[in-house]
């Protein structure tokens, strides 16, 4: 099987990185017209891949996470009637994703340069590197950094999601439609196939979703809180601060309301919350341009609490129990 290394991002100005691309690549440009069918699929993923009505691919792959390699792998194969494997396909197993897209390809070496428009969604650069067998990973993302960076684009426009998965989120959530939610830069991802390898971006946002945010980075700390504020703030039983450098925190949709209070040391915090369902979201210390405390509850990927530090222990509610191994403060740590 083939195995390959992906890194995507979010483009705006796609004439200047096209000249780019086409100074750095041996070949290409190569217009294509790619139109994606996502079939449903136990073992990894199923998708059809028609050029035109008598030319295209039937493709299986597995992802990063279903299979634990941080490549993907795939398996391809040409098909001449496209429309009538869809059809069979989508009456025997049901389609769950179709994805438009217009592709410009290069080629660089090994790597694959894919300028994409896609339906929906916006304008995207691909970078391919194909390994070589029993090829580390890690060389190929080394490639495709350096390539990315000739190519003009910054780290903070890299993103991840397969654009089936991100074409869902907005049908899911259509308030991120066509809002900025959905289809902005999407900073810190290397992609590994269609699924990232790095976990250092997250999303997240309140119960009822009109306010979205990403985190660029992962926690600097991450702490439990028992203190009384905290079950509060939370109107729970704790209050899991994940503490992230602000310029790695980015607002993407909604407007918060901020309600303030005075803290122990003199200072006053700020806390972010939804003006519509009430999720606290975020606290940031008045004057404090270095870090920002993200509520714990509030990203959309369960936060690992195996190596968060529980502080105010000793005003911690009967019933709830310390991993053993954490980190604990009776109160405030020094
Ligand atoms: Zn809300
Ligand atoms: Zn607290």
């Amino acid at each position: 099987m083939a195995r390959n290394v992906e890194i995507k991002a979010r483009v705006s100005n796609v004439e200047a990185i096209r000249r780019k691309a086409a100074a750095v690549a041996d070949k290409g440009p190569v217009e294509i017209t790619q139109d994606d069918t996502f079939f449903r699929c136990e073992s990894g993923r199923l998708k059809l891949r028609a050029f035109s009505s008598d030319e295209g691919e039937l493709i299986f792959y597995r992802r990063a996470d279903e299979q634990g390699p941080k490549e993907s792998f795939y398996l391809m194969s040409p098909t001449s009637a496209p429309d009538t494997l869809r059809e069979s396909l989508s009456l025997a197993y049901g389609q769950t994703g179709r994805v438009r897209k217009h592709r410009t390809l290069f080629l660089a070496g090994r790597t694959r340069i894919h300028l994409d428009q896609v339906e929906g969604l916006g304008s995207f650069l691909e970078l391919e590197v194909v390994l070589e067998d029993g090829e580390a990973a890690e060389s190929g993302i080394r490639e495709a950094h350096i390539l990315i960076e000739r190519l003009g684009v910054q780290s903070t426009q890299l993103m991840r999601g397969a654009y089936v998965d991100l074409l869902a989120q907005g049908a899911s959530n259509p308030s991120t439609q066509s809002g900025p939610g959905l289809g902005q830069e999407r900073p810190g991802e290397i992609a590994c196939g269609e699924k990232r390898m790095s976990d250092s971006v997250s999303y997240g946002g309140c119960q009822c979703g009109s306010i979205r945010f990403e985190l660029s980075r992962s926690a600097l700390e991450l702490y439990v809180c028992h203190c009384k504020e905290c079950r509060k703030q939370a109107a729970s039983a704790f209050g899991i601060s994940v503490i992230v450098p602000r310029a790695a925190f980015r607002l993407t949709q909604g407007t918060p309301k901020f309600w303030s209070r005075a803290t122990d040391a003199g200072h006053t915090l700020e806390c972010a919350f939804c003006p519509d369902c009430g999720s606290r979201l975020w606290h940031q210390q008045r004057g404090n341009a270095e870090t920002i405390s993200v509520k714990g509850g509030s990203l959309d990927e369960p936060v690992d609490l195996r190596r968060a530090v529980h502080i105010w222990t000793s005003r911690m509610l009967p019933g709830i129990i310390v991993p053993e191994g954490a980190a604990q403060f009776p109160g405030e740590p020094e």
